[in-house]
């Protein structure tokens, strides 16, 4: 793009894009070379006259473009810096940021590895009750051959959690017994502190990836409409939740392949937060140390096929890894009600404000996160590109 002051061409970057303190309407391209302001109606005539610049030699016959939402006449700057206000406290949605409107790459913070001891010292004093903060419930059932293990979630605003229960129920999975106790489970009602009617289930997803497929298959049949949902976890690259089901059962349930990977990624950026607000998880002080181990059970690794790097989930042998595997898919679970078009926020906003009697644990917890915070600078460092 031409600048309209000095004349100079540059590329349009986000850190260019800049508005007067509280007018994020305003916001306007500014020459990285003189400064000039570009007020987002010039956007058009910069485009007529800007013109695309090779930046690399290649070899002459194919030809790649990058192109950045910045320079959308349908987007504009104060659009694109909204998102990212409200984006940028939350790793996974900043990422999603980053990609689609920048179409840039993330880089993944590596080396701060997951510390169950770390999580565990989160714990906060809430509970029974279902929290003031959460508007949204969804279990994730993870089957197992003599067992189900489920967990309970409540999700606000921006995605915050809160893990509001984790069930074990004993039993043998191809005798009833053990599906009635889930069905009175996942139909009952919750305690919730401002909402006095409580707060029921709104979806919840059950694995069927096991050895009892037919069996659980045959618990969700009929129920999609109480939006208990037939899931099964699909490595590789897929998003969370698919645009369609597939069949199974003979054609009678409607069968979700779920993107674990995709969902553990989530929930492990989410699980290195350390301050309350956008996408931070909480834990109750009644979660063992055993429930912190499997859910970090899992470590992201790196391999090379054919000289492509690819990722994939690593689990270290005999370590048991059913608690992340219940939050996934209550992540799912969340996923699948954002697909029938759940407004999150607008249900959180909507519930009845905090008790302000309410033993305030969190601040106390706060001081305690914000002493505890390793490497700063680091941290500083990578927020600093994108904020
Ligand atoms: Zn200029």
């Amino acid at each position: 793009m031409p600048c309209d002051h000095c004349g100079s061409v540059s590329q349009i970057f986000w850190r260019d894009i800049r508005w007067p303190e509280g007018k994020m309407q305003e916001a306007a391209w500014h020459c990285p070379l003189c400064g000039g302001a570009h007020p987002e109606y010039r956007k058009p005539a910069l485009l007529a006259q800007g013109h695309w610049q090779a930046t690399a030699s290649g070899d002459g016959k194919t030809a790649g473009f990058h192109l950045s939402s910045l320079y959308s006449p349908w987007v504009t700057w104060t659009e694109i810096a909204e998102e990212h206000r409200d984006a940028k406290d939350d790793p996974v949605r900043l990422k999603v940021w980053v990609n689609t409107k920048l179409a840039e790459t993330w880089e993944e913070r590596d080396g701060e590895s997951m510390d169950e001891t770390a999580l565990m010292t989160r714990r906060e004093k809430y509970g029974p009750a279902i929290p003031a903060e959460v508007a949204v419930l969804t279990c994730g059932v993870d089957v197992q051959d003599d067992r189900l293990e489920m967990e309970l979630v409540g999700w606000g605003r921006d995605e915050e959690s809160w893990s509001c229960d984790y069930k074990i129920i004993w039993g043998d999975p191809s005798a009833p017994e053990l599906w009635r106790e889930l069905e009175q489970y996942l139909t009952a009602t919750f305690e919730h502190e401002t909402l006095s009617d409580g707060l029921h289930i709104h979806a919840a997803c059950l694995d069927t990836g096991g050895h009892h497929t037919q069996a659980a298959y045959a618990f969700c049949r009929g129920k999609e409409r109480q939006r208990i949902w037939a899931i099964k976890g699909m490595a590789g690259k897929r998003p969370i939740w698919p645009k369609r089901p597939t069949k199974a059962a003979k054609g009678k349930v409607n069968l979700f392949g779920v993107g674990v990977d995709a969902a553990k990624e989530a929930v492990f950026a989410r699980l290195k937060k350390r301050e309350h607000g956008a996408g931070y998880c909480h834990f109750p002080l009644d979660r063992d140390a055993a429930y912190f181990e499997q859910l970090t059970a899992e470590r992201l690794r790196t391999r090379y096929v054919k000289g492509f790097a690819q990722q994939f989930w690593w689990k270290p042998d005999g370590r048991r890894n059913e608690a992340l595997d219940c939050r996934v898919y209550a992540y799912a679970a969340l996923h699948g009600l954002f697909s029938m078009g759940l407004n999150l926020n607008k249900r959180a906003d909507a519930l009845p404000p905090i008790p302000e009697d309410r033993e305030r644990v969190s601040d106390a917890r706060q001081a305690v996160i914000a002493a505890t915070v390793p490497s700063p600078r680091r941290r500083r460092a990578i927020a600093s590109r994108y904020i």
